[in-house]
């Protein structure tokens, strides 16, 4: 690759065999073949790998690549060999006699690519190796892992920021993690606050129909879903293992091919789950989150999730397992008022530093404004990435929009309610409260004396229901983790409470799932 370099499409051509660029592809790749330092943000599957791997080829000397998976790192090495590129990898996994080669090459110049683990970093000699080696250019994949927030969390992530300065080389970092925290932390920790140029794109999936539904009967809801999807590959994910047994079963009896997957299943059995997924027409798996790591069906119909997932970041990840090979797919979600509450007590219950605990309720939260959206679903997803907001006119949203009130008064009435009983109490006893219900809690509590005693008895009920919900989905109260249950005001609802804030609310009156599922494949 001296004098007359080949140009990048025509690398793309020849070594790896692909006629075009996917989206961001050129521009990322001829920034880092510039020796530019870049983040680039892509979704997974969008073809990041090549965006290091074509500017090696294209610069002189050697690029390093650090990346966290073992498996990974040897699949790219086995095809990079077979394209005819010289790349090699040091892991934990290689036999002395592999390091001994690889060594060997490095010592006569003759790598392009050098895979390397994490913890290689930790052990002294890598400097000094790498020191003698032509490095030119250092490239980071899952670049999330160096966040210390994040569940990929890898220690030795934390070394890259001084390899990078010892080599004096450009940066190119990738991850599929597109919140503003996480990519503020790959900034500061890799690029150790240098401004790398940063690609965030492709993120829009048009052609998943994205539903959610407050929970009413979820087995029903369900049901029903998959009844009108029969015969076409979906997954189903549930919160908790149990649950993926009864609703496998239930679905079963309903005359469906359902399997359940958790963790706590034999890895035999699960493997098993895997490969018929993989092979059977029109088999559906009801599966916790385990269910998803390695999956790469490309014709998933549809995803619903049962119970609400932890995040916006997560409930992408499993929406987004559906319809890879972009046809249509359909995905819709459940979340009900114990569904906020669960994920709440999860994060405060969790063993992790403050900060985090907030950054975790902050991504919960904007799954709940993407759950109680009163506009485009689409437009609020992509935003939250960082994409330019649209809409799509195909959303739940979009072809239904909801109902609304002026609830404003309400929430009002029910802060009140909970103001005065001195945030001790859980939705139920302040519904009681508010529609004025003779209950020996009441009495008890002498809470038919309050001022707000039957104040909200132009409501129902499961209205009632409806707006604690809402109001805990847009952060306006949250169970007290002291006090199992008990709801307190933060200090979002405060200008609420003053009267300085209207808010608008849905009526929940509409069902989703009047959508026609997506066409057979
Ligand atoms: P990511 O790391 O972003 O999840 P990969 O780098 O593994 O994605 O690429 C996903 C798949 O897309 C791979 O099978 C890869 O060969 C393929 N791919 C990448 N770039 C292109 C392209 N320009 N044209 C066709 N296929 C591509
Ligand atoms: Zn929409």
């Amino acid at each position: 690759m001296d004098g007359s370099a080949p140009s990048a499409g025509s690398v793309l051509q020849e070594v790896f065999g692909f006629s075009g660029f996917r989206p961001m592809q050129a521009d990322i790749v001829e920034a880092v073949t510039h020796g530019a330092d870049v983040l680039a943000i892509l979704p997974t599957g969008g073809g990041k790998s090549l965006c290091f791997q074509l500017p090696a080829l294209l610069r002189p000397g050697l690029t390093v690549v650090i990346s966290p998976l073992i498996a990974l790192m040897r699949d790219q090495v086995r095809a990079l060999r077979e394209a005819g590129v010289a790349a090699a990898a040091l892991t934990s996994a290689n036999t002395p006699e592999e390091n001994d080669a690889v060594f060997d090459a490095l010592g006569q110049g003759a790598l392009k690519l050098l895979y390397m683990a994490p913890e290689r970093l930790a052990s002294g000699g890598t400097d000094r190796m790498l020191a003698g080696a032509n490095v030119t250019l250092l490239a980071v994949d899952e670049a999330h892992c160096v966040s210390q927030w994040g569940h990929d969390f890898r220690p030795d992530y934390l070394r890259i920021g001084a390899l990078r300065r010892a080599l004096d080389v450009p940066l190119a970092a990738f991850t599929a993690t597109a919140d503003a925290e996480t990519r503020d932390e790959i900034v500061e920790r890799l690029f150790g606050g240098a401004s790398p140029r940063i690609f965030l794109g492709g993120f829009d999936r048009p052609n998943l129909h994205l539903a959610f539904a407050p929970k009413s009967n979820p087995r029903k809801q369900i049901l029903s879903y998959a009844a009108a999807r029969r015969g076409l590959s979906g997954i189903v994910y549930c919160g908790t293992r149990a649950k993926t047994e009864t609703l496998a079963a239930a679905l079963t009896e309903a005359g469906h091919d359902a399997l359940a997957y958790h963790g706590g299943m034999e890895p035999d059995r699960r493997r098993e789950v895997e490969r018929r997924f993989q092979t059977d027409d029109g088999l559906i798996v009801v599966a916790t989150v385990a269910f998803g790591m390695g999956i790469d069906k490309p014709d998933i119909r549809w995803v619903a999730h049962a119970d609400l997932p932890k995040s916006i970041e997560a409930y992408y990840q499993e929406i987004g397992r559906a319809g890879r090979d972009g046809a249509p797919a359909d995905t819709l979600t459940l979340y009900g008022a114990d569904d906020i509450r669960f994920r709440r007590m999860q994060i405060d219950e969790g063993l992790a530093p403050p900060e985090r605990r907030m950054a975790d309720h902050g991504r919960l939260n904007a799954l709940l404004g993407l759950a109680e959206a009163l506009d485009c679903r689409r437009a609020a997803l992509l935003s939250y990435f960082g994409e330019d907001e649209v809409t799509c006119g195909s959303c739940d949203l979009c072809q239904s929009p909801p109902a609304t009130f002026d609830g404003t008064e309400a929430v009002q009435k029910a802060l009140s309610a909970i103001l005065r009983t001195g945030e001790s109490f859980g939705a139920g006893h302040l519904t009681d409260i508010l529609v004025g219900a003779d209950t020996e809690k009441v009495r008890a509590r002498g809470h038919d004396g309050l001022p707000t005693f039957g104040v909200g008895r132009d409501i129902d009920r499961r209205r009632w229901g409806g707006i604690f919900r809402q109001m805990m989905g847009r952060d306006l109260i949250r169970p007290d983790p002291e006090r199992h249950g008990a709801l307190r005001m933060t200090e979002a609802a405060r200008p609420l409470l003053k009267g300085e804030a209207t808010i608008r609310l849905r009526l929940d009156t509409i069902e989703s799932g009047s959508r026609r599922p997506a066409a057979r494949a």
